[in-house]
């Protein structure tokens, strides 16, 4: 590829628009594009980019057995009615209607898909396991889609799903596709950390997030200086509570939330903030912890109280559709994850303190029939805290270090939530039915390009790490005006494209400075300079682009080196 037919426009300014360094830094180098809020045009040099990470995915899951297919992005409302999601998922879920008035929705996610998928071909236990991926558009509408490619609205993901005959069967489909990530964001030469995560509401079971480590990144990671334990903080706060909890009797529940969180819940229940600063930790009878937000208000309707299970971490995400499906009623809402009809356990003092009500994490649902005596006791209304660097480990009784990172990739167990919802059944060996035992394994393609950015980057601009980059090197003749110039780097260029390097000729008749900029603000990882002593003397420059170091070279030897 030459410059010259290289459509990337550069910009010298810093758009407003862009917050984070990755977003301002695929704007200026000429990369990505806004078409509107959180939905985005990929330049040529993005798409190359693109494209390199995708097919690093594609080796790792094919390798691993996965089978790449390709399901429809628009999904008919009825599959989603039947696994019970179609009136959760909220606002986030981007709905359309064809011509004869039929419901429909952009997949915001494919487990109800492929789950209907296989439930009508799969009957036996000897067509299991199945993993089944995609790398496709995703829809989801939002609440706030910001820092470019991070959180948008339309975005790539690449989506595997596992079956398999039992749990046995599932958790070794977890632990091949968590090895696959692993060599997936090593190969990409990405700083990262698969961290123990919430499971949020998509299901049961253990989870990882694939967590890209970048100051700017959304997600706070509490990990210990002494072994592998690493965590979200919304897991790593139950398991230090927990920790605690077993270290010393009576309890000392606390939920945390910081400063941003409570803001957060501030703005999500629309309350003023100073209503805000309290929580509520108090258990269900099936010992699970329960984290409560309280308004102090005293009157009925002006309560509003959020439960959650397993921190705070749907509220921290700001998740409207999520708070919009728990909060739609006053009281006591009930906390994902908990059963209905589980009952929970708050004193009655708080009760009528709080003058609260019950309420299921359904619109328009409550529990009925909730007797504050029999059914509430023992709460402790406790100070804000959230887990911190200093904390015990809950693994190893090491020290809790906090970090930041970027949720790149996450994958679930899932059990058979959807299988039985859906009715995927196959035969066991022994002639019985049993629903199939899932697991769903997702990879953001656009967001793991931004998060490599925002962990690469200097002043000058974007240093890829040459796995993805747009291109491995850059040619500059740094006179393209001059003949001799040119010919040597354009022979320079031939050499290395026949040799099979991801080569570029910047053969624009520009200043050499503007394309020195350019090639350090899109970040090639390598450059090699041709000029005047090049051709007077056989000596090339090649400057890596992570280091700034150069070293000269004779022609022979620098293309030997760009190898
Ligand atoms: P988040 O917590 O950031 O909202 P998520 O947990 O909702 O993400 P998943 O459902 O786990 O996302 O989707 C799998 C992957 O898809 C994520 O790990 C992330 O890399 C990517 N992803 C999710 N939402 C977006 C988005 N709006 N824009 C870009 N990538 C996204
Ligand atoms: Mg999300
Ligand atoms: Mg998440
Ligand atoms: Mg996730």
């Amino acid at each position: 590829m030459r410059t010259t037919n290289l459509y990337a426009p550069t910009l010298r300014e810093t758009p407003a628009e862009a917050e984070v360094r990755s977003h301002q830094l695929m704007l200026r180098a000429g990369m990505i594009r806004k078409a509107a809020g959180g939905l985005y045009t990929y330049l040529p040099l993005a798409w190359r980019t693109i494209k390199k990470i995708e097919q690093i995915i594609r080796e790792e899951m094919d390798e691993a057995g996965g089978q790449e297919i390709s399901m429809p992005i628009v999904q008919p409302a009825e599959i989603w009615q039947e696994s019970g999601r179609w009136s959760v998922y909220g606002d986030e879920m981007f709905r359309v209607r064809d011509r004869h008035g039929r419901q429909f929705c952009l997949g915001p996610t494919h487990e109800e898909m492929v789950t209907t998928l296989v439930r009508d071909e799969v009957r036996s236990y000897k067509q299991l396991p199945l993993m089944l991926y995609q790398i496709q558009n995703k829809y989801r509408d939002e609440i706030r889609p910001r820092f470019g490619l991070m959180r948008g609205r339309e975005f790539i993901m690449k989506d595997l799903y596992s079956f398999d005959k039992d749990e046995e069967g599932m958790n070794l489909s977890y632990q091949k596709m968590y090895d696959a990530y692993t060599r997936i964001y090593t190969r990409m030469g990405l700083d990262f950390r698969p961290v123990e995560a919430d499971n949020g509401a998509i299901g049961g079971g253990h989870s990882h997030e694939f967590t890209v480590l970048a100051a700017a990144g959304e997600s706070n990671i509490a990990y210990c200086d002494s072994c592998d334990y690493a965590a979200s903080d919304e897991k790593a706060e139950l398991n230090v509570i927990r920790a605690l909890e077993e270290e010393a009797k009576p309890l000392e529940k606390v939920a945390t939330p910081d400063a941003h969180t409570i803001e957060l819940v501030a703005e999500c229940l629309n309350l003023p903030l100073e209503k805000c600063i309290k929580a509520v930790a108090f258990q269900t009878d099936t010992d699970e912890l329960v984290l409560a937000f309280v308004r102090g208000d005293h009157e009925v309707n002006d309560v509003k109280v959020i439960n959650l299970i397993e921190g705070a971490i749907e509220l921290r995400m700001a998740d409207e559709a999520v708070i919009e499906a728990a909060g739609g009623c006053p009281g006591f809402m009930s906390p994902i994850g908990i059963k209905e009809g589980t009952r929970i356990v708050v004193d009655q003092t708080v009760m009528e303190m709080y003058n609260a009500c019950a309420g299921a994490n359904e619109k328009d649902m409550h529990y009925i029939n909730v007797n504050p005596k029999r059914d509430f006791k023992d709460v402790v209304v406790a100070d804000i805290r959230m887990v911190k660097a200093g904390d015990i480990c809950p693994r190893c009784g090491g020290t809790i270090k906090m970090t930041r990172g970027i949720e790149a990739g996450q994958v679930f167990t899932l059990g058979t939530k959807y299988s039985k919802a859906l009715g995927a059944t196959f035969l066991d060996e022994n002639g019985r039915e049993q629903p199939m035992v899932m697991g769903c394994y997702g990879i953001g393609v656009g967001r793991t390009m931004a998060a490599a950015v925002e962990q690469n980057n200097d002043e000058n601009g974007i240093i890829w790490p040459k796995a993805i980059a747009p291109f491995e090197v850059v040619v500059v003749p740094v006179n393209a005006k001059n003949e001799e110039q040119l010919q040597l780097a354009e022979s320079i260029y031939a050499e290395l494209k026949k040799a099979g390097v991801d080569v570029l000729l910047d053969d624009r008749k520009d200043r050499a400075g503007v394309k020195f900029k350019d090639a350090d603000l899109i970040g090639y990882p390598l450059r090699i300079t041709v000029g005047p002593k090049a051709v007077a003397e056989d000596v090339v420059e090649l400057k890596i682009r992570r280091s700034g170091e150069t070293v000269t070279a004779g022609k022979a030897d620098a293309v030997q080196k760009a190898l």
